[in-house]
């Protein structure tokens, strides 16, 4: 649906995307998250239109973006990060507005602007002024006037901030739902947890880059495999030392009392292995289990990486 080649973009000398690449498949409910900075709504109004890259390509559904035009505006829906002014509009008045900038009028474009009405929860606010709506409600409105062409791909630009965590959540189930029912979702945040709960797909940036991306199931292997090994020694805790410092997929050890936290890059076979390796060397194991993670703690790992295996020390193994 939607692919994003080396792009970059300076402003002045500040480079905000720098190789920019992603790749994001049709029906997707993608979460494009990265810290205040990272160059999201840069990556957002290239996208959207707004603004156009130094280098690189993007197509979507198929078609180039340098070339393609207004054929493409009409795949896209795009919310802001910002609500404008609209002195003087009641919502339905809105709705009909930017209906009427897609050519939809008529009794067409009355019965797609109470479709969307109704499934942004605004209908009985039909006749509200638009400047006299909360920030939940104008956030919804955004949605539906987003909607309102039938775009094959919807970006949003952080929704939910500044929106209160039930009126966050409502916000985030409509998203959902317009994802079922076949519209692929392209949505940023800073806040990680957010997103990682609902998206199927996710890619975090940084500094302008893409530093983890791909499906929620490959991330959440990752996850798995990136957490420490909990090993707790009941004697010969100083061979168990050994074995693990001369061992290929170690990266950290830490200990504390008898228990190592084991930074460990293998599989589950190169776990079993360890293990058996270990009982071999007559160390009497009486833990041997990986540390429950998440995604924010594979997240600060990537973005805190060190390419040095690192040994830390809390205390002295036993024996
Ligand atoms: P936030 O979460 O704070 O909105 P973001 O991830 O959306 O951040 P961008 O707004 O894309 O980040 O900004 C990326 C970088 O480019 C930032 O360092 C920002 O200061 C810089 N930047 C953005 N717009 C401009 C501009 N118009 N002129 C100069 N620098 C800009």
């Amino acid at each position: 649906m939607l692919r994003i080649e080396n792009v970059k973009k300076s402003y002045g000398k500040y480079r905000a995307l720098d190789g920019l690449n992603m790749e994001i498949k049709p029906g997707a409910l993608y979460g494009f998250v990265g810290p205040n900075g990272a160059g999201k709504t840069t990556t957002i109004k290239i996208l959207a239109g707004l603004l156009a890259p130094d280098e690189g390509r993007i197509s979507i559904d198929g078609m180039d973006m340098s070339t393609a035009g207004q054929d493409l505006k009409g795949k896209i829906g795009y919310v802001p990060d910002h609500f404008g002014v609209y002195d003087n509009l009641t919502v339905w008045e809105y709705m009909e507005f930017f209906a009427a900038c897609y050519g939809i009028e008529g009794l067409t474009g009355r019965k797609r602007c109470e479709f969307l009405l109704d499934q942004v929860g605004l209908e009985r606010r039909r006749d509200f002024y638009v400047d006299g709506l909360s920030r939940g409600m104008k956030q919804r409105l955004c949605l539906a006037r987003a909607l309102v062409h039938e775009p094959k791909l919807l970006i949003l630009d952080e929704p939910s901030s500044g929106l209160d965590p039930k009126t966050r959540k409502e916000f985030m189930e409509m998203i959902m739902e317009i994802n079922e029912q076949g519209t692929t979702i392209f949505i940023s945040s800073h806040v990680l947890s957010e997103l990682s709960q609902v998206c199927t797909d996710i890619g975090i940036i940084e500094q302008g880059r893409i530093v983890l991306g791909g499906s929620m199931k490959e991330i959440l292997e990752r996850v798995d495999q990136s957490n420490p090994l909990l090993i707790t020694v009941y004697r010969n805790a100083e061979r168990a030392m050994g074995i693990l410092r001369s061992h290929s997929c170690v990266r950290t050890i830490s200990i504390k009392d008898n228990c190592f936290a084991v930074g460990f890059t293998g599989d589950a076979q190169d776990e079993a292995l360890l293990l058996q390796q270990l009982v071999d060397a007559e160390v009497l194991v009486n833990g041997f289990t990986r540390q429950q993670g998440n995604l924010e703690s594979l997240f600060m790992q990537i973005t805190d990486h060190k390419e040095q295996p690192v040994l830390h020390y809390e205390g002295r193994p036993g024996t």
